[in-house]
């Protein structure tokens, strides 16, 4: 799935074909993919608007429109963003296009049909209750303690909870736990101190990183030229279950928490401590 690095990058990616372009017209192949308004309003309101930019937040890409409201689209599990010619072939699996004044189009592809896109008025309804964006300057590991404070569910699950910090998904919890030597199933009110900003840092350095190498391709994550990203070849855990450790050779394990599969190293992140 994508999260924080890919959407960041597709953001990134996509501003130059889309800033200053004028919609001409969207055409729908799954009129399901459009959650709000109907189907026909979000295809007549957005024709003709002008692109003026784009922001993340969390997972989420807000376009900003000449006409005051915003086009919002989450990828989801399987949703990648491509930029080609209107009159070439759409990729496969193509739910949605949005045809753009210079001859060019963005094509919504998702394989397994949960990527959402929404016109609205009001952003703040869909974005306003996520937590802080991990990479801006008011994120500090004071913040993170503050949040975490109290908090009895295992890591993993709090780590990928959006509104305790937005943009965080499986990939990267299990990459910076790891990077902490945090068991995955610890709950936040046994970490220490150090503990939180180990764990602080090293969400913000892989994050970092994994942008620069243009997010993780491990399945169907692609960068709007149809290319993979390259920041899965830094992982040490995450979808290595079998491998061996990178620090200290023991074989990574793989458990479900809360529902999701959580890579880890037994020996580097001890469930007790
Ligand atoms: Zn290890």
């Amino acid at each position: 799935m994508p999260e924080l690095p890919e959407v960041e990058t597709v953001k990134n990616e996509l501003l130059p074909h889309v800033t200053g372009r004028s919609i001409t017209g969207i055409t729908l192949f799954w009129e399901g993919i459009v959650k709000e308004p109907s189907a026909a309003e979000f295809c007549s309101g957005l024709t003709g608007q002008r692109i003026l930019g784009i922001a993340r937040r969390g997972k989420y890409m807000i376009f900003f429109l000449s006409g005051g409201d915003y086009l919002i689209i989450h990828l989801k599990m399987t949703g990648s963003l491509i930029v080609q010619k209107s009159t070439e072939e759409p990729p496969r699996f193509t739910r949605a296009v949005i045809h753009l004044d210079d001859g060019n189009s963005v094509f919504f592809r998702d394989p397994r049909k949960f990527g959402a896109m929404r016109l609205v008025e009001d952003r703040d309804r869909i974005v306003g209750k996520l937590g802080p964006e991990p990479l801006e300057a008011d994120f500090t590991a004071q913040v993170l303690a503050r949040r975490l404070a109290k908090r009895k569910a295992p890591m993993k699950a709090l780590l990928c909870e959006q509104n305790l910090v937005a943009g965080i998904g499986s990939m990267y919890a299990d990459e910076a736990l790891f990077a902490a030597g945090i068991h995955p199933v610890r709950s936040a009110k046994s970490l220490s101190r150090e503990e939180i900003e180990r764990l602080y840092r090293a969400i913000r350095r892989i994050l970092r990183a994994a942008i620069e190498n243009k997010g993780a391709s491990v399945s169907t994550y692609f960068r709007p030229d149809g290319s993979k990203g390259t920041a899965h070849f830094e992982f040490r855990v995450a979808h290595r279950g079998g491998k061996p450790c990178l620090v200290c050779g023991t074989p990574v394990e793989r458990i479900v928490v809360r529902g999701r599969g959580s890579y880890f190293c037994p020996k580097c992140q001890p469930e007790k401590v």
